[in-house]
């Protein structure tokens, strides 16, 4: 067989397993199949083929679906803009999809397809949510088409895989090929619940729209969900954009490949016209991805808060994107069993985006690994998790388990100033070996710690004390139960808003919860009778109020822009909803349009040195809290 027929057979075999929910291989091999074709058959109809099309009911697009070039060098980005201003936004990592409006009302959906048609997705949007009316003046009433993505966040995506293995199906392993794994489900659609719709893209004839800014505006005035998106003008605004973006990849709600360029301008977006295969006034930003091979030196065995065993391969140092890297995490017994990976064996890895590196796929095997039957920090036997997915420590005095119970506590309820190697000493001098414990701290027994001296002692036991009244969700989380996330935790709140409430919930109650399954609600109560309930009577001894949701909810923030930077004691999502739940908009560069600049350390950021040459305000978050 030529390399050329090799390459188009296997890119449309990885095609196929992905969109039907079982690739093997990762997005970044796959994208390097796809170059190679590109430089020996540039003209390949695999190339152009955008999606996978089944042999099902297809729609012609109305507008053909094109799929964006791509640039993986922000220089490449800025010739290419040849200093057009543009609109730039997250690039959702999901499955396409485009919705027909007749008369304002929604009539179908369907899949990218192959560009020209698309499957009919209309059933599977019967469970997600988007709006189904047009309701603003430009749109109301009209023949409209709306692209976007469908997604799933992240807390979502656990909720899913949960539900699933309630369903006794199997428990999905990869957010990244679920979406596409549930629009070819033939049963099951109700799990479409656990989906979003992001819109990015809009048609109407009878319309006039001149730039990319109207679409999104339009957008979410008919309340859809769009992506993260601002206005840039020139290098050093994309360059903003690219280090918010970095350092976004791994904590945002969703999956993103990329970002997307669109010409702000719409005649001139148009006038730029299309190649066979992708508009010219659109583009995709993507990171290079690298792939390295190297030999698993040694498993390192670990075990976290929850008494799940850990597994990082240690590995011979390899370059990888301009670094060396020495480790990478196995995630799971069953990964390490699934993927035959054992000490000795060759493996690859790949880095993309400048973050944590990966393991991709084992190239030489090297026998079975035996997986440990002792903990490797109490001694005690090592049972399967229910899902069959974890190795489990069951011994709930195990030190490394109780150490991190204690530390997830501290960082859930937000208590500042001590860091592991404090954390370490304070329990080996059994000064807090609970939680509870903290509350009981003093100034003089901790000063005398390495190096800790009075002025951080005081300050440490200051910070506890501020922290001393916690909301019921922030409990929950800080309870640092397996799967009982802050999302999770806020669902649970909102019907259980007090500990009392939640006491007579049995594992049925807690079910109805849309979105929570049997093992969630059992990890729930199994630890509530283990450790929660007397915690929070200790709790509450020691002067600690936890109190019901008060979630402000106004709009004290509306028609404000703000833009978060700096070291922060929340979390920068924490911050960005509670400016949303008040009526507030966040972006991430600031421009004439900031009201806002939140920052703790005004002098040491770049973000902040802009907001003073603009005038902006600049205030820390404590101020923005007491607004
Ligand atoms: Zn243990």
């Amino acid at each position: 067989m030529s390399k050329q027929k090799e390459l188009e057979k296997k890119i449309i075999y990885h095609k196929q397993q992905y969109y039907t929910g079982r690739a093997e291989i990762s997005d970044a091999e796959y994208d390097n199949l796809e170059e190679e074709l590109k430089n020996i058959a540039p003209d390949s109809y695999v190339l152009s083929q955008v999606g996978f099309t089944f042999e099902t009911k297809k729609i012609k697009h109305n507008y053909p679906m094109l799929s964006l070039d791509k640039r993986r060098n922000p220089d490449e980005i800025i010739s290419w803009m040849d200093g057009e201003p543009c609109m730039v936004s997250y690039k959702m990592d999901g499955s396409s999809a485009s919705l027909v409006y007749e008369n304002g009302i929604f009539k179908l959906a369907k899949s990218r397809g192959d560009g020209i048609f698309g499957e009919n997705l209309t059933s599977y949007f019967k469970y997600i949510k988007f709006p189904a009316i047009l309701f603003c003046d430009p749109l109301k009433g009209k023949t409209v088409e709306i692209r976007g993505e469908v997604c799933i966040s992240r807390n979502s995506f656990y909720l899913l895989a949960d539900k699933m293995s309630s369903k006794k199906l199997e428990r999905p392993k990869s957010i990244r090929n679920i979406v596409a794994g549930l629009l070819h489900k033939k049963n099951d659609l109700e799990l479409c619940t656990y989906l979003d719709f992001i819109a990015y893209e809009l048609f109407c004839d009878d319309l006039k729209i001149e730039t990319e800014q109207e679409k999104f505006n339009i957008l979410e005035c008919e309340k859809f969900k769009t992506p993260w998106h601002t206005s840039i003008k020139n290098k050093t605004e994309f360059n903003t954009v690219l280090e918010e973006y970095q350092n976004s990849i791994e904590s945002g709600d969703y999956l993103t490949d990329g970002l997307v360029l669109a010409i702000n301008n719409l005649k001139i977006q148009r006038d730029r016209g299309i190649t066979a295969h992708h508009p010219k006034g659109k583009m995709a930003f993507k990171f290079k991805s690298d792939v390295a091979e190297t030999t698993i030196e040694n498993i390192i065995v670990d075990v976290g808060r929850t008494g799940k065993i850990t597994f990082v391969a240690q590995l011979s140092p390899v370059e990888l994107s301009g670094a060396t890297v020495r480790n990478v995490t196995l995630n799971n017994a069953k990964y390490i069993e699934n993927n035959n990976i054992n000490t000795g064996c060759q493996i690859e890895i790949t880095r993309s985006g400048e973050v944590i590196p990966k393991y991709l796929k084992t190239i030489k095997e090297n026998g079975v690994y035996e997986l440990p039957q002792q903990c490797p920090s109490c001694g005690g036997n090592l049972e399967r998790s229910v899902t069959g997915i974890d190795l489990m420590c069951k011994n709930f005095k195990c030190t490394a388990q109780l150490k991190g119970k204690i530390a997830n506590w501290i960082d859930v309820t937000g208590i500042e100033n001590i860091g592991p190697s404090t954390l370490d000493r304070l329990y080996d001098l059994k000064l807090v070996t609970t939680p509870i414990d903290l509350y009981s701290l003093k100034g003089e027994d901790i000063a005398d710690i390495d190096g800790l001296g009075k002025k951080s002692a005081d300050k440490i036991i200051e910070n506890i004390n501020t922290s001393k009244n916690l909301k019921f969700a922030t409990f929950l989380t800080a309870l640092g139960i397996d799967g009982l996330g802050k999302g999770v935790a806020a669902l649970i709140a909102e019907k259980y808003p007090s500990f009392e409430h939640l006491q007579s919930a049995t594992v049925e109650d807690l079910k109805s919860i849309n979105g929570i399954g049997e093992i969630l609600a059992g990890n729930l109560i199994d630890g509530m009778n283990k450790f929660g309930s007397e915690l929070y009577k200790d709790l509450l001894s020691k002067g600690v109020k936890i109190t019901g949701e008060t979630v402000k909810k106004g709009d004290v923030f509306k028609d404000k822009t703000f833009v978060i930077t700096g070291k922060l004691s929340k979390s920068r999502k924490e911050i960005a909803d509670f400016i949303k739940q008040n009526g507030g908009k966040v972006t991430g560069s600031v421009s004439k349009n900031t009201t806002f600049l939140v920052c703790n350390e005004p002098s040491e950021s770049s973000k902040s040195k802009k907001a003073k040459s603009l005038n902006i305000s600049i205030i820390s978050e404590d101020e923005l809290f007491k607004i």
